[in-house]
């Protein structure tokens, strides 16, 4: 498409936009700009997205089983507190392309992350080492670093980091594949966010996953910035295991709840150590309090405790709003979204070069990120930030020198991303 740099462009790529009715679902949060209250220009939705108005009634339901039905509303409630996990197993398998015993609403990310290596991590022989990336979140590594040293091992021998080339910022692909095959035979599990939160890169996860595949390396995948944003196929790209959190591109409120994929592959293997408790159990067998643990096969077997209801709710209200949207036609939005902001970021009068004030560290190609761009800024940035917060728009900061915008195609307009692209400029 031929991009034009003025607001009667964008506003008509939103008339003709298919998905421009799902903002109305929102809540869109109101700032002060020159003393008057108006709509922020919200470019976070990577860092906490926005509240859906149906959260409230959702909500609601929940407390009020609550309120007249107490303890039976874990079975007579309008929405079973038992079962209450298996609620999301439809729309959370399409989101990450999977069979629906292959995921499971739980917990938090970093707790899932620990769970999951407690099984997927099992160094043994000459086998002893985690593949990540180099600036990898930093909870991710914490978690990774701890879970060697439980092993006995020391973090500083067993992790592999995969870094940029010199004067590069984003990773190549094969740079990632080689260091695979050069630490093939040491290698008990590779670690990899499919998008990274700082860079806005997108992994090619199917590739990095057949390499693994090749040399038996367990391959796990931190969906944190992916779910909700790009189109996944865990089943069928052979990931071994994947966890997310919600609050993020699916809307679910902050802390929400979390979810992990286990590849079926493993659903029947009762033979990996696992963390327990009851909700992990036999479903059948879970009130009669049988002394020893039977988990259940599936992803559903890594639960340990009881359903935090309230915080689901909110959860079970945002899916909904994706079951209709669809990832597919929110992908094909957000990547016009995303091309149409980095387009007017360029300087159009200096043959789409970079302004030197800042620039772009996102991959250009549209498969080689989500709707995230990072942009990387001069030394006076922080003031540059401020001004943009002064002007309307909320968008984050990570230190060094780099400002994230993420305009999100459930509840972005193209203008948002045109008068985004105005203030910057000013
Ligand atoms: C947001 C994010 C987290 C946050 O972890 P919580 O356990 O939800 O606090 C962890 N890892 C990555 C890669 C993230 O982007």
């Amino acid at each position: 498409m031929k991009f034009e740099n003025s607001l009667a462009f964008a506003r008509t790529l939103d008339k003709s936009d298919p998905l421009k009715n799902f903002r109305k679902l929102f809540y869109i949060p109101k700032v002060k700009v020159d003393g008057k209250k108006q709509e922020a220009i919200y470019l976070c939705g990577n860092s906490l997205g926005l509240q859906p108005k149906s959260v409230e009634g959702h909500l609601k339901v929940e407390l009020n089983d609550w309120k007249k039905l107490g303890v039976e509303g874990h079975l007579h409630g309008k929405n079973p507190w038992f079962y209450y996990h298996h609620f999301f197993s439809k729309s959370v398998s399409k989101l990450v392309g999977a069979k629906a015993t292959e995921v499971v609403v739980m917990n938090q990310l970093t707790v899932n992350l620990n769970l999951l290596l407690i099984s997927f991590y099992r160094p043994a022989g000459k086998r002893k080492k985690i593949l990540v990336q180099a600036n990898e979140f930093p909870s991710d590594y914490y978690a990774i670093e701890q879970q060697i040293k439980l092993h006995g091992l020391n973090p500083e021998e067993c992790i592999v980091e995969v870094t940029p080339r010199k004067n590069e910022v984003t990773l190549r692909t094969e740079d990632i594949i080689a260091k695979i095959e050069e630490h093939k035979e040491e290698l008990a599990l590779v670690m990899f966010s499919a998008v990274n939160y700082y860079t806005g890169q997108l992994f090619e996860i199917e590739k990095i996953a057949h390499v693994c595949c090749k040399h038996k390396i367990t391959f796990g995948v931190d969906l944190a910035h992916a779910i909700g944003n790009v189109e996944l196929k865990l089943h069928d790209w052979n990931i071994d295991f994947a966890t997310w959190c919600s609050y993020k591109y699916l809307n679910s409120g902050p802390g929400g709840v979390s979810g992990v994929f286990v590849h079926e592959y493993h659903a029947k293997n009762f033979e990996l150590p696992r963390l327990a408790g009851w909700w992990g159990n036999n479903e059948e067998t879970r009130f009669t309090m049988p002394k020893h643990f039977v988990p259940q096969p599936g992803a559903a077997g890594w639960q340990i405790s009881n359903a935090p209801v309230l915080s689901m709710a909110a959860h079970k209200a945002s899916l909904e709003i994706f079951d209709k949207a669809g990832m597919k036609a929110l992908r094909k939005k957000s990547e016009l979204l995303t091309g149409y902001l980095e387009w007017l970021l360029l300087d159009q009068e200096q043959k789409n070069k970079s302004p030197k004030e800042y620039r772009v560290i996102t991959p250009k190609s549209k498969n080689e990120r989500g709707c995230q761009l990072s942009i990387q800024t001069g030394k006076n940035g922080k003031q540059l930030f401020q001004k943009l917060t002064k002007a309307g728009v909320i968008a984050d900061w990570r230190e060094p020198d780099v400002i994230r915008v993420a305009p999100v195609p459930l509840y972005n307009t193209f203008e948002n991303v045109f008068r985004f692209a105005q203030i910057l400029r000013k």
